[in-house]
């Protein structure tokens, strides 16, 4: 009778002992997997965290950088890549030449097949804007030897390279520039000693040419040391409340003889107003101005020079003329050095065709702008900007 009871309850223990095994070895597996899917979370986030690291690490490289595939096939091109060649579609999984079109960048990649690396290739891109890139690239190998891909890196040369072309222009047209008036000196002081001193009358018109061409390379030679220092910011503005209208009297009466020789009216319209300037500078800008009006205007015309002041902006100076007028693809140009309209005419005026752009530079320097309106056959007018000022007036000592 016993029996079947004690069975019937270890059975029953036994259920119970099993039920709570099961329970259990159910929660403990559970547990588990869940700390193995936190695990692998955590390095799949690890992995994202570091993926996202190397790729904003990349996109900030300056340097254009292309890593290719064993395929040749684009594996990664960071932001810069894509300025420099325009890019602006996902390029990956693409040959460079699917990409880019460029036979000569494929040609170099294919190079490498014979040798490790290519250091320094210049290449250029044509468009609409001219680019010069310096292409480093280098076959990557695995371990066993294998070619495993290639990596591009591009350098910019674009402003370097305009910088030496700019400075190469310069050197030439300066060259050019002292080349013709020394040619003239010796010429005239050999035909001189070939006897024509012996001629009072030859002797003082060849004397008269060779003091003339003194004259413009004394001028050239002190137009080229402004321009330098105003480029090397070497130049110290001594700036000052300066009465505009006292200025430009001033200038205006430094030019009233050769004014005058030309039949050439000067009108100064200016206001009352103070700007802020460096007074030797100011008178600086306002001859080169004044001057070239009287130049190129001709005869019989009017020069004025005017202001309009605006409240609380700056002060607008023109110079203006009746004359010829400037062509409109030329007044793009006129404050370029060394650019003239008409070559001929401004050395024949003693020009150095370095007048505006010094006058560019200097009103830059005060932080204004320069520019110039013409219409051909009514005149040319040139105008900047100053501050205005409130102050101690300086005014120029006439
Ligand atoms: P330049 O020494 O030849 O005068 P500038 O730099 O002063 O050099 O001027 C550049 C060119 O701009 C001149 O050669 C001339 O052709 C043109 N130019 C300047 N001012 C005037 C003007 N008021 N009217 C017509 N042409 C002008």
């Amino acid at each position: 009778m016993l029996w079947p009871i004690l069975t019937t309850f270890s059975l029953a223990a036994l259920v119970c002992l099993h039920v709570w095994w099961r329970g259990r070895f159910l929660r403990i597996q559970r547990a588990s997997r869940t700390q193995i899917e936190d695990l692998q979370e955590e390095k799949r986030c690890a992995a994202l965290q570091m993926q996202t690291q190397q790729e904003v690490l990349f996109d900030s490289i300056v340097e254009g950088v292309l890593l290719l595939d064993e395929r040749g096939r684009i594996q990664l091109a960071n932001r810069a890549f894509g300025t420099l060649f325009g890019v602006t579609v996902d390029i990956r999984g693409r040959t460079l030449m699917e990409a880019l079109r460029l036979h000569e960048l494929a040609d170099l990649v294919k190079s490498l097949d014979s040798q490790k690396q290519v250091l320094g290739y210049e290449l250029k891109l044509s468009g609409l804007s001219e680019r010069w890139l310096q292409v480093n690239a280098a076959a990557i190998f695995n371990g066993d030897g294998r070619r495993h891909g290639t990596v591009l890196v591009f350098h910019d040369l674009t402003r370097l390279k305009k910088l030496e072309s700019a400075r190469q222009e310069f050197v030439a047209n300066v060259s050019h520039e002292l080349r013709t008036p020394l040619s003239l000196i010796k010429g005239y002081v050999e035909t001189l000693l070939d006897g024509a001193r012996d001629n009072p009358e030859v002797a003082t018109k060849f004397l008269q040419t060779i003091d003339r061409n003194a004259e413009r390379l004394k001028l050239l030679i002190e137009d080229l040391l402004t321009i330098s220092e105003l480029e090397s910011g070497r130049v110290k503005l001594n700036l000052s409340a300066v009465a505009l209208s006292s200025v430009v009297a001033k200038v205006l009466e430094d030019f009233k003889t050769r004014a005058a020789a030309k039949s050439v009216k000067l009108l100064n319209q200016v206001p009352d107003l103070a700007v802020r300037a460096d007074v030797d500078r100011l008178e600086q800008v306002l001859g080169n101005l004044v001057d070239n009006a009287i130049k190129y205007a001709g005869a019989n015309c009017t020069v004025t020079v005017g202001g309009n002041a605006r409240e609380g902006g700056p002060m607008e100076v023109f110079v203006q003329d009746d004359g010829p007028g400037i062509p409109p693809e030329a007044l793009k140009r006129v404050f370029e050095r060394f650019y003239r309209v008409d070559k001929a005419r401004s050395r024949e005026q003693g020009g150095t065709g370095l007048g505006l752009a010094i006058v560019k530079h200097l009103i830059q320097n005060h932080g204004g702008r320069v520019w110039a309106t013409s219409e051909l056959g009514r005149g040319t007018t040139f105008f900047f900007t100053l501050d205005q000022a409130i102050g101690n007036l300086q005014q120029p000592l006439l």
